[in-house]
């Protein structure tokens, strides 16, 4: 077999080198060796190496570190401003909760720390002195394309359930298949991810969306899915392949996919509902406030007409983040079901024109102040409503935002007051 060259960033290599000087095996590890076999930028680095952290922590002693995870050999070390992730070869203890290992031990045994990892492709090291370190031929399953367990799939999703997930999230990532035994267990063991955090499941569901083979793999397993979001058991069928085959249509934005995934989810199908449904859910699921927010209103407004008339109104509803989420999500919408998305471009181009006219789209925007109000006698809650009143009118053109002419209107429709 050729003799691999990665090219390692110079921090990384630099890494590896002093561990290697100072008599102790090191090497580049999982997502960052996959990335290079096939091709791809990896994001970031890990390392794994023979020294225990207290002789990481001499070899690294002129840099700065930070004990990221010592009990579990883990010590982050800044080369040059970039932050790196060593962790001592590892072996798992027992796994008794179906997610951690009771304890961890050290070795000496790369192949040790490799095997107790989740997939092949994610079970390589690589050192520029040693070479690919590749005992489950991950190399061979990444020219292949597929996603298979490291030893015996079911004992390893029994050990940690949020495996099963992950081997999703890859698959639909990298668009490798699951290998057959590795996807039989999985699905058979789909119930035991009740055992895993709502947090680590919401990580590895967006994570799962933003790949490009999410549709397959959403509609090939939607079983796991259900198991993992059991209200959305009642779309299975029909209206679960009509959900997932919008999704390619979506830009790249975890909220956007989000809510195409949960628009449909209420049995009554009604927007509102859906999009109240949407946020329990991701509440559920532990997703920060901005998050059911954005996922809530992009629901709710799906089927909202939208047009030159209105646009500067949902512009001071939703503000203009909203608003041009909104367009692109119901652009995809389009998209999916066939119609004409070039609407939504003219008035994302209609939106950015209003902006730039420096239109009236917020409260502070309005030539009258809640004080002008009270002035003219207003209390109280009248005082917001006849701002909201106001700002229908000028978002609508029916008055200009002129401080006299806003009085006036003001005047007209109180006097009762005076
Ligand atoms: P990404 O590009 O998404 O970061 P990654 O492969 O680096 O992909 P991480 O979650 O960062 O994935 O994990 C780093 C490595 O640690 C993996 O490649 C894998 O070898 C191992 N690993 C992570 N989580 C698990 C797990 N739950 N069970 C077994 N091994 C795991
Ligand atoms: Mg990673």
């Amino acid at each position: 077999m050729l003799q691999l060259l990665f090219p390692l960033p110079a921090p990384v290599l630099s890494a590896i080198n002093r561990l290697e000087e100072a008599g102790f095996a090191a090497y580049a590890v999982g997502g960052c060796v996959r990335d290079f076999v096939l091709g791809m930028q990896p994001h970031d680095y890990d390392i794994c190496t023979a020294a225990s952290p207290e002789e990481m922590q001499r070899i690294f002693a002129r840099e700065r570190t930070i004990e990221t995870g010592l009990k579990h050999g883990t010590l982050t070390v800044m080369i040059d401003s970039m932050p790196l992730e060593i962790t001592t070869f590892r072996r798992d203890g027992e796994y008794l909760d179906g997610r951690h290992p009771s304890s961890v031990s050290f070795t000496d045994a790369v192949e040790e720390d490799l095997s107790r990892r989740d997939f092949t492709v994610n079970a390589m090291a690589y050192s520029p002195v040693r070479g690919l370190c590749d005992p489950f031929h991950g190399r061979e399953d990444c020219e292949k394309g597929i996603i298979r367990s490291v030893g015996d799939a079911e004992k390893r999703f029994t050990e940690d359930a949020l495996r099963i997930l992950r081997a999703l999230r890859f698959s639909a990532r990298l668009s490798f298949p699951i290998e057959k035994k590795t996807a039989d267990a999985l699905v058979s063991l789909r119930d035991t991810l009740q055992k895993i955090s709502r947090e680590r499941i919401a990580a590895e569901l967006s994570g799962l969306l933003m790949g490009r083979d999410c549709t397959r793999i959403l509609s090939r397993f939607s079983p796991v899915i259900f198991s993992a979001i059991p209200q959305l058991a009642f779309l299975a069928g029909e209206k679960w392949l009509q959900t997932v085959s919008m999704l390619p249509c979506c830009p790249a934005d975890p909220m956007i996919r989000l809510a195409a995934l949960l628009r449909l989810c209420h049995p009554s199908g009604e927007e509102e509902r859906c999009a109240a449904q949407a946020r329990a859910i991701l509440l559920g699921l532990k997703m920060p406030v901005k998050m059911l927010d954005g996922v809530q209103q992009l629901v709710e407004y799906q089927c909202l007409h939208l047009d030159e008339e209105n646009l500067q109104e949902m512009l001071w509803r939703l503000q203009e983040e909203g608003l041009q989420r909104l367009l692109r999500f119901q652009q995809a919408l389009a998209a999916a079901e066939g119609r004409d998305p070039h609407p939504f471009d003219l008035l994302m181009e209609k939106m950015q024109t209003l902006l730039q006219s420096g239109c009236c789209y917020q409260l502070s925007h309005l030539a009258v102040k809640g004080s002008d109000l009270a002035a003219l006698g207003l209390r109280g809650p009248a005082i917001g409503q006849m701002l909201e009143r106001l700002m229908m009118q000028v978002v609508h053109h029916k008055i200009p935002n002129i401080k006299n002419e806003l009085i006036n209107f003001v005047r007209y429709n109180t006097e009762h007051l005076a």
